[in-house]
This record gives C-alpha cells, sequence and structure tokens, in this order.
C-alpha cells in the first residue's frame, strides 16, 4: 500500500505543472507557454507581452525602488504601486502637522507632486539568456573557488560589454542554481513623484489584523509619477525635468469581472524556494520560522504599544511596525500551510523516486551529499537568522552605531578632503534617525530580545559581550540594558549632533569606548568569526550540490515544465480569477464588496475604522461607472503564482488590460513560497474600479482619472 501511495504521488509530481504554478521568464514564454495560456483565455501574443522589437506589456512595468512592482497608467508618467510599497515614502513626508498617514496625501497639480530621495522606478530594457558566455572555460572539476572567480570574471565582461556606451545597467542572474544565466538590461529613472495616497484607513484598511487574510478589503494603493529631462530620459531630481513619457502604458479595463476568466500578474517577484530537499524545508519550518517567529512576537508587541501611546510614536514606528509584522506573520501561515500539506513528506517522496532515476548517473548521490551538507549547516545557519534577527531587525541603536566607523580613526578622517562633507552628511544622518527613535521603546526591544536571542542561539555562538549579563548583572538584563543606554551617546540626539559638531581625536577615543559601539563590535566580530566563515564555505558546497540537483532534476523529469524560483527578475504568472476552498467546510467567495467593509467597521475594532466619507458614499450608494449589478466590488483572488516584489503588480486580463492591483496572498497561500498547492493559493488584488472610484470620488482628484486610458 505504501509503495503504490509512493508511486502515485511520484507520478503527479512528473505530470506537467498545473497552469498556475510557475513564475514564468518572460523571454521564454513563446516557447513555454503561449499555448496554454491561451487555451485559458489569453487573446494576446506572447511578443505583446514580451518583445524587444516594438512597444509591449514590459514597457509598462516598473521594478519600483528596487522591490516592489508598480505599472505605467498614463501616457505622462503615471505609475500605480500599493500603498505599502510607497509607505516609508509617505511616512517620511508625515509629520504631525502633515499627517498623510492618517489623512491621505493627493497632489491636485503636478507642482505639488513630492519629491523622494533615493527612489527609483526601473524599467527592463531587455533579457538575454547568456548561458553559454558564462559558463565559458567554468570546467566541472574545478577548484569551486576558482570557478566563482572564472565566473565572476565572465560575468563582469559579458556585463560590461552589454551596456557599452548607453546608460543603461546590466546586471546577470543564475537561474535553476545556476543552470542558465539571463542577463537583464535596465533603465532606472531616480526622480519618482508622490501623487496620492489614500489615508491608512483605506490603504491599510483592516491593518495587521486583515493582514494576509481573505476576506479582504485593504485599498492597498499609492500613485507615484516618473519624471525624465527635456530628452525624455533618466535624472537626478529637479524641478527642470518633465513627467516621462512611456512607451507603453496600460488601458484599464472596467468590464463586468466574472468567476474562471483568464488573468496574470506581471512584477518581479522577490525570492522562492521550490527546489529546496526535504532537509531543507525542515530546517525552515523547525527552526528559522519558530525562531523569528518568537524574536518578532516579543518586538511587535512592544512596538505595539508604543505606537498607541501617542500619534507621533505612531508616525515614528508606522513603517517599522509594518515590515516586522509583515514577514511575521506570514512565517506562521506558512508553517501552518506546509504542516497541512505534509510538504516534507510530499518533497521526501519525489526524492525517493529522484534517487530511482539517478541510479548510475551522476546525480546518484546527490541528495545524501546534500543532506550531509545541510545537517551540518542547520546551527550555522540558525545562528546567521538569529544574528540578522537580532541586528537588523531589532534594537536600532546597535546597526546605528555602525553608521560612525569612519569616525574611529581621528587622523585619517581629519585629514580627508570631503571632511567637512562628510560631517554635513553625518548630521542629516542623525536627524533622519531621530526622527522615528524613541530610546525607551529601543531600550525595552533591546532587553527583550537579547534575552529571546539568547534563550534560542547555542552557547557556542554567542558573543562574550553577553557573558557580563551573568556574571556582572546576575542575569538582569533591564540593569545591563541600562549600563548601555545611560552611558552611550548612540540612543541620544543632542549627544550626537555634539560629537560630530565638536569632533576631536578625544571625541574618536570615547567613540571607541562608547558601550553601544563596543557591544556592536563584539556581536559583528563573533558572527564574523564564528558564524560567517563556516557559513560562506558550507553555502558554496551547498550551492555545487543544488545545482547539480537542479540539472539532475531538468533531466530526469523531462516531461515537466520547470519555472526556476524568484530571484527578483520580471516574470510572468497566469491563473484565473477564482475564489477557494482552503478548509474543510470553508468557501471562499472570489471577491469582496464596499459592504464588507461596512460589516467590519462595526465590529468597532482600531483596524477597521472607516473614514465617514466612505460610509456617506456607501449609504448614497454613490458609484458610478464603477459598480457591478450595483455592488462597488474592493478585491478579488486569483490563482496566480505570486509572492512578495509581486506587491503592486498588475493583473491583467487576456486582452492585457489592467482589472486590479495585486498586493497580497492568503494566508494559506503563503506556502507558495516552497510549494504551491493549486487548490488553495490565492493571490489578492484591488480591484482597479475600487482604486478609480477613491481617486475620483472619495478624493476628487478625478483630474488622474482623466490621465488614464480606459478600455471600452
Ligand atoms: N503582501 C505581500 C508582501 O508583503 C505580497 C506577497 O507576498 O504576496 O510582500
Amino acid at each position: 500500500m505504501k509503495k503504490l501511495i509512493i508511486t502515485i504521488v511520484a507520478v503527479l509530481l512528473m505530470l506537467p505543472s498545473f497552469a498556475t504554478e510557475g513564475m514564468w521568464i518572460p523571454l521564454l514564454l513563446k516557447s513555454l507557454n503561449e499555448s496554454d495560456m491561451k487555451e485559458m483565455g489569453l487573446k494576446l501574443s506572447a511578443e505583446d507581452i514580451y518583445s524587444i522589437n516594438h512597444s509591449s506589456l514590459k514597457d509598462a512595468i516598473v521594478h519600483f525602488g528596487g522591490g516592489c512592482t508598480a505599472e505605467v497608467i498614463s501616457e505622462q508618467g503615471l505609475i500605480l504601486t500599493n500603498h505599502h510599497c510607497g509607505y516609508g515614502k509617505i511616512q517620511s513626508h508625515s509629520s504631525e502637522e502633515h499627517n498623510y498617514l492618517k489623512n491621505g496625501f493627493w497632489a491636485m497639480t503636478k507642482e505639488q507632486e513630492l519629491k523622494n530621495e533615493g527612489l527609483t522606478a526601473t524599467f527592463i530594457v531587455r533579457i538575454e539568456d547568456v548561458t553559454e558566455s558564462v559558463l565559458k572555460n567554468v570546467e566541472g572539476n574545478m577548484d569551486p573557488k576558482a570557478k566563482k572567480a572564472k565566473l565572476k570574471e565572465n560575468i563582469q565582461a559579458i556585463e560590461t560589454k552589454a551596456i557599452e556606451g548607453t546608460h543603461y545597467k546590466a546586471k546577470i542572474k543564475p537561474f535553476f542554481y545556476g543552470n542558465e544565466y539571463y542577463m537583464i538590461i535596465t533603465e532606472t529613472f531616480n526622480d519618482v513623484r508622490l501623487v496620492g495616497a489614500p489615508p491608512s484607513s483605506i490603504g491599510k484598511f483592516g491593518g495587521d489584523t486583515d493582514n494576509w487574510i481573505w476576506p479582504r478589503h485593504t485599498g492597498d494603493f499609492s500613485m507615484f509619477r516618473i519624471y525624465a529631462n527635456k530628452n525624455n530620459q533618466p535624472a537626478e531630481i529637479s524641478d527642470n525635468n518633465v513627467p516621462y513619457k512611456p512607451k507603453k502604458s496600460l488601458s484599464i479595463a472596467m468590464h463586468n469581472m466574472k468567476e474562471g476568466e483568464f488573468c496574470m500578474v506581471y512584477g518581479f517577484p522577490g525570492r522562492t524556494y521550490q527546489y529546496l530537499t526535504s532537509d531543507a524545508l525542515n530546517y525552515v519550518m523547525n527552526a528559522a520560522n519558530p525562531a523569528r517567529i518568537k524574536m518578532r512576537e516579543r518586538s511587535l508587541s512592544i512596538i505595539d504599544a508604543t505606537m498607541k501611546s501617542s500619534e507621533k510614536k505612531y508616525i515614528q514606528y508606522a513603517a517599522k511596525q509594518s515590515r516586522i509584522s509583515n514577514a511575521y506573520k506570514k512565517w506562521i501561515g506558512q508553517n501552518i500551510g506546509l504542516k497541512e500539506n505534509d510538504a516534507i513528506t510530499l518533497k521526501q517522496n519525489f526524492e525517493k523516486e529522484f534517487s530511482t532515476r539517478a541510479k548510475g548517473t551522476q546525480y546518484e548521490n546527490v541528495l545524501s551529499d546534500l543532506k550531509a551538507l545541510n545537517d551540518e549547516m542547520y546551527d550555522y545557519n540558525l545562528a546567521r537568522d538569529m544574528f540578522i534577527e537580532l541586528f537588523y531587525m531589532g534594537p536600532e541603536i546597535l546597526s546605528f552605531s555602525t553608521k560612525f566607523r569612519a569616525f574611529e580613526n581621528y587622523n585619517k578622517i581629519s585629514l580627508a578632503k570631503d571632511f567637512e562633507a562628510q560631517k554635513v552628511e553625518k548630521l542629516k544622518t542623525i536627524k533622519k534617525f531621530f526622527k522615528n527613535y524613541d530610546q525607551e521603546t529601543d531600550k525595552k526591544i533591546f532587553i527583550t530580545l537579547v534575552k529571546t536571542y539568547r534563550e534560542i542561539m547555542k552557547d557556542d555562538f554567542e558573543p562574550d559581550a553577553f557573558k557580563i549579563i551573568d556574571n556582572k548583572f546576575k542575569g538582569n538584563y533591564e540593569l545591563y540594558a541600562e549600563s548601555i543606554f545611560d552611558n552611550s551617546k548612540f540612543c541620544n540626539e543632542n549627544d550626537m549632533n555634539k560629537f560630530i559638531n565638536s569632533y576631536n581625536s578625544g571625541a574618536a577615543k570615547k567613540l571607541i569606548k562608547d558601550p553601544a559601539y563596543v557591544l556592536t563590535n563584539n556581536i559583528l566580530k563573533t558572527y564574523k568569526l564564528k558564524v560567517e566563515k563556516k557559513y560562506m564555505s558550507l553555502n558554496i558546497q551547498i550551492e555545487e550540490k543544488m545545482k547539480l540537483y537542479l540539472k539532475g532534476r531538468l533531466e530526469l523529469f523531462p516531461n515537466k515544465k520547470h519555472a526556476a524560483d524568484a530571484n527578483s527578475t520580471l516574470r510572468l504568472t497566469y491563473g484565473k480569477v477564482e475564489g477557494s476552498s482552503p478548509k474543510d467546510g470553508m468557501n471562499y467567495e472570489y471577491y469582496t464588496t464596499l459592504d464588507g467593509m461596512i460589516q467590519k467597521n462595526n465590529l468597532g475594532k482600531d483596524d477597521f475604522k472607516l473614514d465617514p466619507k466612505i460610509k456617506d458614499l456607501w449609504k448614497a450608494k454613490d458609484y458610478g461607472q464603477y459598480a457591478q449589478n450595483g455592488e462597488l466590488r474592493v478585491c478579488f483572488t486569483g490563482s496566480n503564482h505570486t509572492t512578495g516584489g509581486n506587491s503592486g503588480s498588475p493583473v491583467l486580463n487576456g486582452k492585457g488590460e489592467l482589472i486590479g492591483l495585486n498586493f497580497d496572498r492568503s494566508w494559506e497561500s503563503t506556502m507558495s513560497d516552497y510549494l504551491f498547492d493549486p487548490k488553495r493559493c490565492r493571490n489578492i488584488a484591488v480591484d482597479i474600479r475600487y482604486i478609480l472610484w477613491i481617486v475620483d470620488k472619495y478624493a476628487g482628484a478625478g483630474h488622474l482619472v482623466e490621465e488614464m486610458k480606459i478600455a471600452n
């Protein structure tokens, strides 16, 4: 019986992937997906989606700030992305007098649009398969280090040549763990201005309660505009710049949406890990996720309380809170889904089939080799993940102190040509940091996270500096924290300003004795010595074996359509507008309406607060051309394989028209980063008609809707 089940599972795994699984490389759509997509309802050709010969949908897709996706929706460079993607910028323009997070922001003229230092909008010029040239003279039996060096050399040479004489950038990235390489040529614009954002009661409606949850009613959108120089080319931020004229802008679909209709998502998915072996997945489910969840649960309890205590602190911590809580809740969902699907057993069953097919081939031992390496890696992986949690997601006093490294050596820096300029820069850094910093909160985070970190970590990896907690402070973390926060300048704006303004050799000497600085150095040194070195060397070996394993999968399962893991490059995923039945006795409708917002609001919870104007419009049923059968639809779900980075991606119908704005997945779906289950995995989008209704009826910014092209 057991054998039979294994065989059935193995056979299922060999079948071509479900139509909805996979994030596909646009360049390969024609050969891999076009017929499948057409059968499902695509009315365009693969060339209409991606072409280097004429403008295609790809020219409307923007990598927003390097992390999210946005799309061009007017001939004047107007782009649409998520509220949570613009959040950091909206927050940075917010103050108690102009609280754009709370009240929203709408530029009624182009002059009112807000400039954003450091925000970029990147277009894809072309994608090229460069596997052969990258792997030239890279021999299989080379020493791993030499191989890495040769690869690097080849990559640099190809990249440099590709962009000669242009203002483009070139980046070659590995796919299928280095079995294939693609070069992405991009054009980046640096003047991207904030045009509109709804208040958080719309853009973040449902807050943490609803994040990753269906049914959903979040109007998660914001609008920006790309500016270019007079020649329509990228330029630094300047008043002389003009709105960018795009090669392609998307048309907006106003048609009645039907369940089962074809849809696709075009964007920049961040990372997925579909090909991890069962033992690597075991690490994620049973070590990494529980540990990270614990750390974040504790810091969030402090941040959430701080944010409730005053408007100022709410603004200070809003963006940080979102960053921490988003992944925290996702990991919980992931573990639930992976357990329910018995993901480890599924992988093990597949691995048995792989091993059977691999007998007598070069792949015969690859899984056992990987297992041995992953076992060895386990503790180092955890030490690294915990270091990241503590150092980059934890008390800010630590990472902030590293920004002043250059000021450690007075003689060197005071002689630098740009010494005065560096001081000015540092004063700016200080101002920016303290705008969003509350010492008491940071201290509480410090106490709880250092404690939790030590509970989870093995003693061998612990920074020596923490020994003092047991020896001198007898396990009293509060006293330990006071010894740092009471004596460090890194948690005090005045002290920091004074330090830079009257910087001299004495100040430099004090800097290296600052308790936060000393602790930071010790944490970093311990990490580098005890963790990073070994982690890196194991990682190189694992990557090598994963490359071989993937080669084996591609070769031994020739009937399966293989999709490369997401790696922040442009991808297309397709499926249908559809609901799901993620659990026994549970059926999810595929769309939600404004009525549902009112129902949630009636619960009286803070996360469901509503602007009275929304209620008035609802009472008057003032939905205009944006309604379908008398209802105003807010969000919908689709069976598209998406992940982080797809935030802000357009959801397009079969004609390539914009029907929605992707922003999330249901909690039951978050496992799709490791394993896509077509029955339960759904992406969540805001209905484009709701977005237009908010802009037009709620915000009175109808001039923006007029800029857009509405499809018949
Ligand atoms: N809301 C998600 C994010 O924050 C998007 C996703 O992962 O589906 O990245």
